[in-house]
């Protein structure tokens, strides 16, 4: 299913994930600094990690993001990202978690990096989410885990208020209304083919 949203309300959504993406970078500074954790030089790049994103403002965000890039790059990133799901697909045929590197990683880096979405901002750290009356527990990625194994003490970081104004966010992008949004599940390169929650802008 598309859908469309209006340019005005897309403008003034877009700047408060800017700073709400800004707040998660704050979060993740400190959580990552109280664990000890840097992602220089990591040899575990987990931008191959297969996973989704679930909101049509990151996606949005992302199409901004992508929009802002010189034409060939983007044609390369669209480039890798149709062969990304060629080879996913081929994976899930057999059974197996795709590992494929992100269509937008240039030689370990992210080359979106000012556009990435929540998931790639706070991955690594030791984080907890309140869902309803229960607490989901996440260890952080193996290198912090190695760190907190190793005796390294981690507090870990609550993303329960960054992903509620995520959720507000959404539902404000959605706007009046009836009904609720349609829900996003797709991988980065599912997006970037897909152009956006409206479709193709060609
Ligand atoms: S988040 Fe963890 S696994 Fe990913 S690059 Fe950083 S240290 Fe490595
Ligand atoms: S968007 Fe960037 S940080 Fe996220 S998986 Fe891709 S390359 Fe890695």
């Amino acid at each position: 299913m598309t859908v469309s949203f209006p340019a005005s309300r897309t403008r003034a959504v877009l700047k408060k994930l800017t700073a709400l993406y800004a707040d998660m970078d704050a979060a993740y500074t400190a959580a990552a600094a109280a664990a000890g954790l840097s992602c220089a030089g990591c040899a575990e790049n987990c931008c191959t990690s297969f996973f989704q994103h679930h909101t049509n403002v990151e996606w949005l965000y992302l199409r901004e993001g992508l929009a802002k890039l010189p034409p060939e790059r983007r044609q390369t990133y669209e480039d890798r990202a149709r062969d990304y799901l060629a080879q996913a697909r081929q994976a899930l045929s057999r059974g197996e978690t795709p590992q494929v590197m992100c269509p937008v990683n240039d030689d370990g880096l992210c080359g979106l990096y000012g556009h990435r979405l929540m998931i790639c901002r706070l991955h690594g750290v030791p984080n907890v989410l309140l869902a309803g009356m229960n607490i989901r527990e996440f260890p952080g990625c193996g290198p912090c885990q190695r760190l907190t194994a190793a005796g390294k003490e981690a507090k870990a970081m609550d993303r329960t208020p960054l992903l509620r104004r995520l959720a507000a966010l959404e539902m404000e992008l959605w706007g009046s209304k009836p009904g609720r949004p349609p829900k996003v599940d797709l991988t980065l390169a599912e997006m970037i083919v897909a152009g956006g929650p409206g479709g193709r802008e060609e």
